[in-house]
């Protein structure tokens, strides 16, 4: 190696790797990379900590090189030349640091990514450097010799120039170098010319160090827009500013619809900005796994340590979307160690505790926002109550129902419910099925009607899976309308005049239905709870509600699960009752009288969507026409 440039006494010194220093060097090198652009990360890295340093140590230390200058780094590229160099005005390095950081292994961190190397033989994957802190090392993924030039900040300094073929040794010269701070340049290896095209970098500096707390420059223009907005107070925000950090980070066009700034000090430390999108991703419900790729970034001192942690936030909350900024855990952090650290375990805790808390005063002060967030999310949320126990309550309290005593699209709470039953009713009722209408043609509803009952119409798919697990609220069991042993001894005569079928026919009308529905029904019993319908469809004693059991058909539509058996209510002051009655009376063989129990039975189904042909059904339809116009 020449000495032409070194302008002191001091000649060029050869310094030799500690062993596993070579085996680091030499696995980098010889390895393929799956990111070899992480080495613009941790370079960039580096600058900032020196650069953090430097501003630190400025607080105290009224002596100190370039005491006003520029707190920045600055990239240049020659495409032409294939070379880069990166410089930053932090503190520098003293000959003794030098050697120091850049000729020894100094990190167990490293071992370990060594380690992990061996075992994954021949692919090096980018992000592993970068997660274990390889750090600096990684530019000779993509070049073949580093130079490092560089003065510390201490006022007495002298600058050295390293240099490394990352081959085993290193030299170290004394040079001029007026001002503080460290470059660092090299020549790109041909497959890596990319490196010095001015969109490429850009684009890498924008993924992986937007947010760094110094400006960084690439030929002069300040390419990370955006400073790290969740480390300023709620105050210092601005909306605008937010907008954009959102859009950025979570790749969406609108605005978000709302924002939270978290700062915690205490057992952990960090801050946090998070995002509420106005929309959930398409089928993100559905689509398996889908939740798990969601979840904030998380970034530890400013660098970006992981896009979309999914150990930040239970799954049922990844869809918040955000930056989470740690002091408590080391830059080069393992995503194995991620996931297993207490200090992620608390961050988690406390991060759920605070979104939740977030909702529930979106939904105090903010109704029509938590209105457009519970729409978009609830599905997910509700999740939540099935996986989530120590938040259980909360969760349950953010619950919003479509009832009865709502008009279309407005919400009830469980509190709100429960607060406006009567002194008399003693549980929270609920009807299931597809939709709001279909919810409120169905018989099973008349005796709450015709009472003024408040019923839940649940019809988001997800809530046959919760709800039913809530069991009860605020001391009152919650209760599907179809369960056959509800209270309904309080029915008010139906219509005027309408009288029961006395005792002794009712049970030739049951038992006729009985023989004609045959297997297909667990019982036929008399009616309390219908007052226009002659019929209806309710639970078994131990059967499955019956939306619950559509939708697990539907999941397991291949498995053929049978059907639970129902039991069919008779309304036996009904018209239609009365006179099938009385047409037994007259003849018991009349044909007309079977196809009318089955016509009723299944337009029962029908109604509620459990009809599985309708063939059959529509040419009894066709009987009964007949019959009906035969007799006028
Ligand atoms: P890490 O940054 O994770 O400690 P690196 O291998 O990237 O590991 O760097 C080793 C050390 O070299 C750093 O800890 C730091 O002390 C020193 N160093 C690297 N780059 C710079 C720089 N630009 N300015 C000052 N010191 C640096």
């Amino acid at each position: 190696m020449s000495n032409d440039t070194n302008n002191s006494n001091m000649p060029v010194q050869e310094f030799e790797y500690k062993a596993e220093m070579k085996q680091l060097l030499d696995l980098i090198v010889h390895s393929l990379y799956t990111h070899p652009e992480i080495y613009l990360r941790e370079l960039i890295s580096n600058a900032s900590d020196a650069l953090s340093k430097v501003r630190f140590n400025a607080l105290t230390d009224q002596d100190i090189l370039d005491k006003e200058a520029e707190l920045a780094v600055k990239i240049s590229i020659d495409a032409e030349e294939m070379t880069f160099a990166i410089q930053d005005s932090g503190v520098g390095m003293t000959e003794e640091e030098l050697i120091a950081n850049l000729g020894t292994v100094a990190k167990s961190g490293t071992l370990s990514f060594m380690q992990a190397l061996k075992e994954q033989q021949q692919q090096l994957d980018g992000n592993l450097i970068g997660q274990f802190g390889v750090g600096f090392y990684s530019v000779f993924m993509v070049t073949e010799e580093v130079t490092v030039e560089t003065r510390s900040a201490r006022p007495d300094s002298q600058g050295y120039r390293w240099r490394s073929g990352g081959q085993g040794t290193y030299t170290i010269e004394k040079i001029d170098k007026i001002d503080r701070g460290t470059t660092i340049s090299f020549k790109l290896k041909e497959e890596y010319k990319e490196f010095a095209e001015e969109y490429r970098v850009e684009q890498i500096i924008k993924k992986y160090s937007n947010f760094v707390d110094f400006p960084i420059y690439l030929a002069d223009k300040q390419v990370n827009s955006i400073m790290a907005l969740w480390q300023r107070s709620k105050s210092e925000l601005k909306a605008e500013e937010v907008n954009e950090f959102y859009k950025f980070i979570a790749n969406d066009y609108s605005d978000p619809l709302d924002y939270l700034p978290v700062s915690v000090e205490g057992m952990v430390t960090f801050k946090a900005l998070l995002f509420l999108p106005q929309e959930a991703p398409p089928d993100m419900l559905y689509r398996q796994g889908e939740l798990e790729n969601h979840g904030p970034q998380l970034y530890v001192k400013k660098v970006l340590i992981q896009n979309e942690c999914r150990d930040l936030l239970p799954e049922y909350l990844r869809f918040i979307a955000g930056v989470v900024d740690t002091e408590d855990l080391s830059l080069n952090v393992s995503r194995e160690v991620v996931q297993s650290s207490p200090v992620m375990a608390k961050i988690r805790q406390i991060l759920t505790g605070k979104i939740l808390g977030w909702f529930e005063t979106l939904a105090k002060e903010q109704p029509e926002k938590f209105k457009t967030f519970y729409k978009a999310f609830g599905p997910i949320i509700k999740i939540g109550l099935n996986t989530d126990f120590t938040n259980r309550e909360k969760l349950i309290d953010l619950l919003r129902f479509e009832s009865t005593k709502t008009a279309e699209g407005e919400y009830v709470t469980l509190k709100e419910y429960s607060d406006r039953m009567g002194a008399d009713q003693k549980e929270i009722y609920y009807h299931s099925g597809t939709s709001r209408s279909q919810l409120l043609a169905h018989p099973n509803l008349e005796y709450f009607q015709n009472m003024g009952i408040e019923v839940l119409l649940l019809s988001d798919p997800v809530d046959v899976f919760v709800i039913p697990s809530i069991h009860e609220y605020d001391k009152k069991p919650l209760k599907s309308i179809e369960k056959p042993d509800i209270d309904f001894s309080k029915q008010q005569p139906a219509r005027e005049g309408a009288e029961p079928l006395p005792e002794n026919l009712l049970s030739s009308v049951l038992q006729l239905f009985r023989e004609t529905l045959g297997e297909d029904i667990e019982d036929v019993i008399e009616s309390h709870r219908l007052v226009n319908s002659p019929v209806t469809l309710v639970s078994g004693k131990d059967g499955l509600d019956s939306q619950m059991e559509k939708m697990m058909k539907m999941m397991q539509a291949n498995l053929n699960m049978p059907a639970a058996k129902r039991i069919l209510e008779v309304n036996t002051s009904h018209p239609i009752i009365r006179n099938l009655s009385g047409m037994m009376i007259a003849d018991a063989g009349n044909p007309l009288i079977k196809t009318v129990i089955k016509q009723l039975y299944e337009g029962a189904l029908f109604l509620e969507g459990g009809l599985d042909s309708t063939t059959a059904f529509l040419s009894r339809m066709n009987e009964l026409i007949e019959a009906a116009t035969l007799s006028r």
